[in-house]
């Protein structure tokens, strides 16, 4: 039986970056994981060109029920402890808004520095391994692979969530913490688009492409202003992503649909200036053309010119597309998600090092944990700075 210091399963952001962290500290690693590429997830990430970390990444951009458990990790590994290691590796990025670091040419750099800092660490890294069973004794861990028994003192789970089963998404990880008796808190997909109940859906059909700038805010209060897409299953764009972390089934989201134009101003000014001028071109000098014809076929815009329109009418139309009350049908699950809300409870491991407080030598790292990340970097910055707490540890 082959034996090492520490057994890393998944070799996917968090996984990766722990067993290089490790290895160049001087243990000897085993990073395994189920599929035939290291890092299918990176690869995909931010259009493939991967948004690994946010410039303004903070507490306060994570979900948990525990909100203070990542506060450690995030401070002692942080976006700039990661900037300068894409630097030294001469990966060009830039920021696409809101803080957002992508790579200039390609999510592949990002794959390739990560290996490149594996070797570093001399890193053992098998592909296609299935782990069949896990026992703890005396001697560590011994895990069953097909074909194959390996063994360590210490075992990181690094297998992520469940959201896109089709890039190797299992619920190992959930299964390995409830084996040795830790709690898993119920999970949900996350950033992820809303679908629409079938008769609002056929009403915004022809929308299907529109973008627009909004505000939405959840039931809760959590708000988010970014851009909206109409899309032919319902709602996306990175203002739903976001809020859908936030959503919970049954609930409505609320839209405004002209953030930044106060639309009573816009029209006493329009009145003023273009009297004769139709409600529906008016608004179309500050709304998606198309969105304005499909509301005013739904009679949510009257048919009249600006004199025409009274105050009533007026009242009605400005609460209607600043507060655009929609009631999602549900989600489009795991499938398309970006994260998995939930996962194993932060209260049974350290937040210093990531280790299961009652399991010694068993760690959770990543996206298994109950911790998730806004849209826009977060959610990989999370991976490097819990693999990082986590590696010093091993
Ligand atoms: C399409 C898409 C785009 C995204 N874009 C971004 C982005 O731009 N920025 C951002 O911050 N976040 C992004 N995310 C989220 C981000 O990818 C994850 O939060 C992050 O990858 C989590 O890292 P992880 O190492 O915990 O898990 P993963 O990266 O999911 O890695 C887990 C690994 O474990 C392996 N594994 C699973 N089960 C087993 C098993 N039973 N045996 C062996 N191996 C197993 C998997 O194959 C995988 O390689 C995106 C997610 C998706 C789906």
């Amino acid at each position: 039986m082959e034996k090492f210091d520490v057994i890393i399963i998944g070799a996917g952001a968090a996984g990766m970056f722990c067993a290089a962290q490790a290895g160049q500290l001087g243990r000897r690693v085993l990073l395994l994981d189920n599929g035939k590429k290291a890092g299918r997830k990176i690869l995909m990430s931010g259009g493939g060109r991967c948004n690994f970390t946010n410039m303004h990444t903070e507490p306060a951009a994570y979900l948990s029920h525990n909100p203070h458990f990542c506060k450690s990790a995030l401070a002692r590994y942080t976006q700039w402890d990661f900037i300068d290691l894409v630097n030294r590796h001469g990966i060009a990025y830039h920021e696409k808004t809101l803080g957002q670091l992508f790579c200039d040419d390609s999510a592949q750099q990002i794959v390739d520095l990560l290996l490149k800092e594996c070797e570093a660490g001399q890193v053992r890294v098998r592909l296609r391994s299935e782990v069949l069973s896990v026992e703890r004794d005396d001697n560590g861990y011994t895990l069953q692979l097909n074909g194959a028994a390996v063994q360590a003192e210490k075992l990181v789970i690094a297998s992520g969530g469940l959201s896109m089963p089709g890039l190797g998404a299992t619920p190992f990880g959930y299964k390995v913490a409830e084996q040795f008796g830790l709690k898993v808190f119920p999970t949900r997909a996350a950033l992820v688009p809303f679908t629409l109940h079938k008769p609002l859906l056929e009403q915004l059909n022809t929308l299907s492409g529109v973008a627009l700038p909004t505000t939405i805010t959840a039931q809760d209060g959590t708000l988010f202003k970014e851009a909206m897409l109409f899309t032919h299953r319902g709602l996306s764009g990175p203002a739903v992503l976001q809020i859908s972390s936030y959503w919970q089934p049954g609930e409505f989201v609320t839209i405004d649909l002209s953030p930044v134009t106060s639309l009573d101003d816009f029209i006493h000014v329009q009145r003023e200036a273009h009297p004769n001028l139709s409600l529906k071109n008016s608004l179309a000098k500050i709304l998606p053309k198309r969105l304005v014809e499909v509301l005013q076929e739904l009679k949510q815009i009257p048919d009249v010119t600006l004199k025409q329109l009274n105050s009533k009418q007026q009242s009605e139309l400005v609460n209607t597309l600043h507060h655009w009350r929609v009631q999602p049908n549900g989600t489009e699950g795991y499938r398309t998600a970006e994260v998995t809300l939930g996962g194993v409870d932060t209260t049974q491991l350290s937040s210093k090092t990531m280790e299961a407080r009652d399991v010694p030598g068993l760690f959770f790292i990543g996206e298994v944990v109950d911790v998730t990340g806004w849209l826009g970097g977060y959610n990989f910055q999370w991976a490097w700075s819990s693999a990082w707490a986590c590696a010093q540890a091993l």
